[in-house]
């Protein structure tokens, strides 16, 4: 790694409901509490898309500017040649659907996406919205995730993905699972954000670009993640 960390928001005109633009200042206070310079690039999807970021991150948005917002990655390019080159990124509900084969569109009608993930999406019934917890997959060594969700979509994943979590309330993909991974891309229906909520993520974002982190001091983050844990798991 150079000796900046720099992290990439795409297309914050776009996609960036309910505070996901939080998870761009918790890597970045995370990074600095272990004294590691950041660079933040905001991108706006009129703007090409930089090659030499480490993290990437996406947020969620309304069906139109999803669909515009893949349109444009896919022309574009940036993304798919960062995550050749081992960047990590974080995608989140309209992001993360974008981020695979198809999604739907606003009457349920089948848009490509940039197929960078081995998913893919469609309308649900109705839409999944509240809180949602949800159990890691033990490869990842994380503490329960939580978050809340706001979509209509459900997500089918291929093989070429493992699923991210499992619920234990909340619908996520829709199959009893919550997000996928894949290398170093994490998809995600969590917002909250997401980050803010089960920093062990941010760190796991971190430590593939930065390598092993120490600890830092997290009671604020502890106190959040146990009050929204509390109103939705029983004890
Ligand atoms: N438009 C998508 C859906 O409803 C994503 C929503 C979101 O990003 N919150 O499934």
């Amino acid at each position: 790694m150079q000796s900046e960390l720099s992290i990439v928001w795409i297309y914050p005109d776009l996609l960036s409901t309910y505070g996901d633009q939080g998870n761009v200042l918790v890597l970045e206070q995370r990074a600095r509490a272990r004294g590691i310079q950041t660079r933040t690039v905001h991108v706006r999807s009129s703007d090409p898309v930089p090659q030499q970021g480490d993290i990437y991150l996406i947020g969620g948005g309304e069906d139109r500017p999803q669909i515009l917002g893949a349109e444009r990655l896919r022309r574009d390019g940036g993304l798919h040649a960062a995550i050749q080159r081992g960047a990590a990124l974080l995608a989140v509900c309209a992001g993360y659907q974008i981020m695979g084969t198809v999604f739907g569109g606003e009457e349920g009608q089948p848009v490509p996406g940039i197929g960078l993930l081995d998913i893919s999406s469609g309308r649900g019934e109705r839409r999944a919205v509240g809180e949602l917890a949800a159990e890691v997959d033990p490869a990842l060594g994380l503490p329960t995730l939580t978050g809340f969700e706001n979509h209509m979509g459900v997500t089918r994943l291929g093989p070429g993905v493992r699923p991210l979590s499992r619920t234990l309330t909340g619908i996520g993909n829709g199959d009893g699972t919550e997000g996928c991974y894949a290398g170093r891309v994490i998809g995600t229906y969590l917002h909250g954000p997401a980050l803010a909520r089960n920093p062990a993520l941010a760190d796991l974002l971190l430590s593939w670009v930065t390598g092993p982190l120490p600890p830092i001091e997290d009671s604020w983050y502890q106190a959040l993640r146990d009050e929204r844990l509390r109103a939705v798991l029983p004890s």
